[in-house]
């Protein structure tokens, strides 16, 4: 590390790089041949005794792939970086080119040269769609060398083709991502809205061919369940529908004032109108206005209100507090129902997460929360849970008033 300055240690340990770098699933992976037919063609055409696939992250460089490594480098697959040429790529990321590594500033202290006897290195370094770098393609000579164009040509094409299979790689995982979300989506529409359709139609068909049997009070209980489902569908459908905006960029969402006082007292106001029947106490100031959109902050706070009734009593209070926090308006929601087990609230905030017993409760597909999380994420703020089982649970929400 004594050779590091300070730059390079500082781009080496960029967290997004870094973090780009974890993504490709690649890291501490076994040698394939997608990868192993480059490194030996490399050395073949350029007839070079060592070629590598390099990935450098903050510690060491990890070798997706080798050829003509001495042990125990070739099988244990990485090198301290104390040894690594290819570091000083993903610093610069410019090609490395150096003929003798002895009489070179950037590398003549590597240990490789002096133990290895590693002499003449060409490296490209691998960047990424988004412009990180994440390690390199290189062959290397045990012995002085002069890099011709057509060999440092040869040599970026190769390493074009090392991240044109990464960049594959990482699209068919986003595929399949996709694909799974997809019959998870089609898995719980058909479970969970077929459930409240159901009550919909009987209730409906009751009321066409039993009419004049019917009290009047039985009329009126059926056409309540008629309502109450038709609102639970509505909200599973704002959830569904929220649930693909939630993908939506940062650049995407809209950045103008919003009250969230004025948000709230809406919220609650169509809570009253829905059917539900929790008394809600609103305790806010007079106005409270962040910079945002107004479309995602109020199905932050449907969402939160909609789970305190959902989950408490019908008669059980829910209280919604707005606080001014400085650079920040605190807002929580708390009820005095089910509560949630410990063991789970961390994945609450998952899509598609519900907690066993609160199935039964069925009139969600388990996105509320994880709409809730994501668009509190796209503010800059932040959302937590404190609960206690058959006491009740307080979600509390921070939106800075500046984006
Ligand atoms: P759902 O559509 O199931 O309500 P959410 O994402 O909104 O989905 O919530 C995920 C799970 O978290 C719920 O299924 C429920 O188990 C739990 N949960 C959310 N809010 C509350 C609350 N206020 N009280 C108790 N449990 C809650």
């Amino acid at each position: 590390m004594a050779l590091m300055d300070h730059t390079l240690e500082s781009a080496l340990n960029d967290f997004e790089r870094l973090a780009a770098l974890e993504k490709t699933d690649l890291l501490d992976t076994p040698p394939e041949e997608a990868f192993d037919r480059l490194t030996r063609l490399a050395s073949k055409v350029i007839g070079a005794p060592v070629s590598l696939v390099s990935l450098v992250d903050d510690k060491r460089q990890f070798f997706k792939s080798s050829v003509g490594l001495d042990e125990p480098w070739a099988t244990s697959q990485e090198m301290p970086l104390s040894y690594s040429f290819c570091k000083n790529a993903v610093h610069s990321r410019a090609d490395l080119i150096v003929e003798d590594a002895r009489e070179h500033p950037l590398v003549k202290d590597l240990r490789s040269v002096d133990e290895l006897g590693l002499i003449a290195y060409a490296g490209i370094p691998l960047i990424d769609d988004d412009g990180q770098a994440l390690g390199s393609f290189c062959v290397i000579d045990t012995k002085p060398r002069v890099w011709t164009d057509r060999e440092i040509e040869i040599l970026r094409e190769l390493a074009a083709l090392v991240m044109t299979e990464i960049q594959l790689r990482l699209r068919v995982v986003g595929l399949q991502e996709i694909d799974r979300m997809r019959s998870e989506l089609i898995a719980v529409m058909s479970h969970d809205l077929r459930n409240p359709l159901t009550t919909i139609l009987g209730s409906a068909n009751l009321l066409i061919r039993r009419a004049e049997q019917l009290t009047e009070a039985q009329s009126t209980s059926l056409l309540e369940a008629i309502r109450d489902q038709g609102y639970r569908m509505l909200q599973m459908t704002e959830d569904l529908l929220a649930r693909s905006k939630a993908d939506t960029e940062e650049g995407q969402m809209r950045r103008i004032p919003v009250d969230i006082a004025a948000v709230l007292k809406r919220v609650a106001a169509s809570f009253k109108l829905s059917g539900r029947s929790n008394p809600i106490d609103v305790d806010t100031p007079e106005s409270a206005v962040i910079e945002g959109d107004e479309g995602m902050v109020e199905q932050i706070l449907t969402n939160l209100v909609d789970n305190a009734c959902k989950y408490s009593a019908p008669e059980s209070p829910v209280t919604i507090r707005l606080r001014d926090e400085g650079s920040a308006y605190r807002v929580e929601v708390s009820d005095r129902g089910i509560g949630i087990p410990e063991g789970v609230v961390s994945t609450i905030f998952e899509p598609f997460q519900q907690v066993n017993e609160s199935r039964d409760i069925a009139d969600g597909v388990g996105l509320g929360l994880h709409i809730v999380s994501k668009f509190v994420g796209l503010h800059g703020g932040e959302v937590e849970v404190s609960s206690r089982v058959d006491e009740g649970s307080t979600f509390t929400v921070r939106l800075p008033k500046d984006l």
